[in-house]
């Protein structure tokens, strides 16, 4: 089959690769329909995900087809149309039990810090991703959902992973009526976090990026006001200005660990070239939130050496959370904000690029070239 294989950073291909099998009873085999390309990938992309192996297959945003069931497979059959959440997750360990899907115990991952991802390197399992024409699923009766006849399938890859995580970075946010939200990143996760928080009560919502065409596109689909980080000196002292000097009662983090050399900008007013893994989203996120805040991040921190001003955390009182998605949890909830027409997810696809094309998928998205947000392989 056609598949996406990793070379090194910054060098990925289509391959031909073998077909999955089933390895387990409770497996199945999907037929991949639609793919996306996540700011996850990017970190392994950029060589910042420790034990990314050569030859491995990304992608953990994925719809298709189930294809073939394993004997033990209850709830799917052969022909069902599925999204299947970014989370590998057994359904009953202590965790699953608590809604917790993103943390489950009886995934293999490495030092167990997180439970099973697609195609998320060594640390989260190393199970191949869904940017392939096929993919094998383990605990196939509990991850994968059935598509809804009247749900779009552009709108239903998006529930595999941006929209539900961008919800929970606004749900852990715990905003209340009339809150000031800063979001920073404005991503696919950052676009639906900020979407997300008017939802809950928010008051004002901001989004801090760089990019000219994302910090455009986010203020109409999210109606909220941007900040284009390039034209502040120190981005605390901004936010408290627009705030009566207090801070903002939420930030979040929606950027994550960054590559190297990415872009100059400031940390404490100081401009700066940035090291692969920097966290100044972070440090802003905390930096800018008022005493007694809240903090909640979903960036996706790969490397282990980020330092976090936990001083300035501890001082100010802040509440911090933090977590992969568990995007099972949220599904019903969202599918039913599509189906009222609160919300369009697709909107924010820009690229629909066959599996052939995936370095330039890749490219473009990294670099942030052609008016890219989202990119969709079509297998
Ligand atoms: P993306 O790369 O498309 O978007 C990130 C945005 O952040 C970009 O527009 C970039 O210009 C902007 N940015 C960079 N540095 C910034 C800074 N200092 N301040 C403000 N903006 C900055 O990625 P995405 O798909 O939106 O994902 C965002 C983050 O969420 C990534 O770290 C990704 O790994 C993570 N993520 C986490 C989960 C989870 O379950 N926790 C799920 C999906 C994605
Ligand atoms: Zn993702």
């Amino acid at each position: 089959m056609l598949a996406m294989n990793y070379r090194r950073p910054y060098k990925v291909r289509a391959e031909q690769m073998p077909e999955p099998e089933i390895e387990h009873p409770g497996d199945a085999i999907v037929r991949v329909t639609r793919s996306c390309v996540c700011g996850s990938d990017l970190h392994l992309y950029h060589g910042l995900v420790p034990d990314t192996r050569v030859g491995s297959i990304f992608g953990h945003e994925f719809t298709g087809v189930v294809e073939e069931v394993g004997p033990a497979v209850r709830n799917l059959k052969v022909g069902d149309r599925v999204l299947v959440p970014f989370n590998i997750f057994c359904g009953s360990c202590f965790y699953c039990q608590r809604e917790l899907y993103s943390n489950c115990q009886n995934v293999n991952s490495q030092a167990s810090a997180v439970g099973g991802i697609y195609g998320y390197s060594h640390t989260a399992g190393g199970y191949n991703g869904g940017q392939a024409e096929y993919v094998r699923v383990p605990f196939a009766d509990v991850g994968p959902t059935v598509i809804p006849d009247d749900l779009h399938i552009e709108d239903a890859v998006l529930l595999t992973d941006a929209y539900p995580t961008g919800y929970q970075a606004a749900e852990m946010g715990d905003i209340r009526q009339g809150d000031t939200v800063v979001v920073f990143g404005a991503g696919p996760v950052g676009i639906f976090a900020a979407k997300s928080a008017w939802f809950m009560g928010a008051g004002r919502v901001i989004v801090v990026d760089h990019v000219d065409y994302r910090l455009e596109f986010v203020k109409k689909f999210a109606q909220c006001e941007v900040i284009d980080f390039r034209e502040i000196d120190d981005m605390a002292v901004h936010i408290k200005k627009i705030t009566d000097w207090l801070g903002a009662d939420v930030c979040i983090d929606a950027v994550g660990c960054e590559a190297a050399g990415n872009f100059a900008q400031t940390v404490t007013g100081k401009k700066m070239k940035m090291q692969a893994g920097s966290a100044t989203a972070l440090h802003w996120a905390i930096n800018c939130a008022r005493k007694g805040g809240r903090v909640s991040i979903v960036g996706v921190y790969g490397p282990t050496f980020n330092a976090v001003p936990i001083g300035n955390a501890v001082n100010k009182g802040l509440t911090l959370r933090m977590n992969q998605c568990s995007v099972k949890r949220h599904l019903p909830r969202l599918i039913e904000h599509i189906q009222a027409g609160r919300i369009s997810p697709r909107e924010i696809i820009t690229h629909r690029v066959p599996l052939e094309e995936v370095a330039e998928a890749y490219h473009i998205f990294s670099s942030k070239l052609d008016g890219c947000i989202k990119p969709v392989l079509v297998p």
